[in-house]
């Protein structure tokens, strides 16, 4: 007989949505529009001038110094991926474990979960008010590790900014706090930050480079260390490096379609509400909406079958009956809510 996997694999097949061929894609909350051609053209002189025979930069000095000085921190703190996924793994590799535990309020993104399980750490169930959002007193203060998502994924919701004062209080624990939709949240309020904060960030929403695999983590030097301390050599290519630096020397026009995304986004929430379904405020690139008495999994296949792909969020845990929209281009937007509207009938 063969050796049978020593990890729970079921995790992994029920977060991952169906990459089906459709017409409009507006399931896993990319930005609608590619990058534009002046970046390529740049990215093609860099790979050029590259040298692929050796190894890359082990430490991603350039890219590391250079998003050191986007969030104005040293070098040092910052930790480079291949995509925020797999950061988060590196943290969670790092600081959980056996013996170790993860507070996770849901619904919140499944990855958490999932990683926990892979790492053997200990997943604490969190709980939320009963608006949804999270408070200093429902944070568990025992936990190891501490996940936020803000603003979070699937409800699109921000948390509440008081949160930002807790983890002075809490040094025993690491907040690892999510902010790949940040980009989308409105709110001028000062970042999270703290010792036992760790920030993590992505290229693949308001840069648009979801293809590139390429997100960070902003922490503490000494948090930061330790994850260099047991990441593979080398794990982020030289491809990923020069693409990731070109695209900060290139961000404006990257994240060009951020305003055009939010104004679609409160549209779309808009129109939902006036189809009588219940949408969630979003502080995102997509839009969570409960379907009401019509049946999510039942609408999500008819949109299917009209080459519209969008999320089925029924069952997910605390969710419900519900769809997550992506904002697409417009047109898009456009014809994803006239066929919702024919399939709603
Ligand atoms: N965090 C959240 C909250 C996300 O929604 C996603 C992508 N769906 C990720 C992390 C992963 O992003 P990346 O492409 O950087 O791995």
């Amino acid at each position: 007989m063969m050796l049978s996997p020593s990890q729970p694999q079921v995790l992994a097949t029920s977060y991952h949505s169906p990459q089906l061929d459709v017409e409009v894609k507006l399931n896993t909350n990319e930005s609608p529009l590619a990058p534009p051609e002046g970046f390529l053209l740049d990215v093609a002189a860099r790979i050029r001038r590259s040298s692929l025979h050796r190894y890359p930069d082990r430490q991603a000095s350039e890219l590391r110094q250079r998003l050191g000085e986007f969030h104005g921190v040293d070098p040092e703190a910052i930790f480079v991926g291949n995509g925020s996924n797999e950061v988060l793994q590196t943290i969670f590799l790092a600081y959980g474990g056996p013996g170790r535990t993860a507070w996770v309020a849901q619904p919140t993104y499944g990855m958490y979960a999932q990683i926990a399980g892979a790492t053997r750490t200990e997943l604490i169930p969190g709980q939320r008010s009963d608006s949804g959002q999270l408070t200093e007193e429902l944070i568990a203060s025992d936990a190891s590790l501490v996940v936020v998502c803000d603003p979070n994924n699937p409800t699109g919701m921000v948390e509440p900014a008081e949160l930002r004062s807790l983890p002075p209080l809490r040094p025993h624990q690491l907040f690892i706090v999510d902010r790949a939709y940040h980009d989308f949240d409105q709110r001028q309020i000062p970042e999270w930050h703290g010792e036992n904060v760790a920030v993590v960030r992505t290229f693949s929403k308001a840069l648009s480079l979801a293809g590139l695999r390429l997100g960070y983590v902003v922490a503490d030097p000494t948090v930061i260390a330790a994850l260099y301390g047991i990441v593979l050599p080398y794990h982020l290519s030289s491809l990923s490096q020069l693409v990731a630096v070109s695209a900060l020397d290139w961000q404006r026009e990257l994240q060009a379609m951020v305003s055009l995304v939010v104004t679609e986004r409160d549209a779309m929430v808009s129109r939902l509400a006036a189809f009588g379904l219940a949408p969630y405020p979003s502080a995102t690139n997509f839009v969570l909406v409960d379907m009401g008495i019509h049946d999510a999994h039942e609408i999500w296949n008819r949109l299917v079958a009209r080459s519209i792909l969008v999320r089925d969020a029924s069952q997910w845990p605390g969710v419900g009956n519900a769809l997550r929209i992506t904002i697409g281009t417009p047109e898009e937007n456009a014809r994803f809510l006239s066929t919702l509207e024919e399939v709603l009938r």
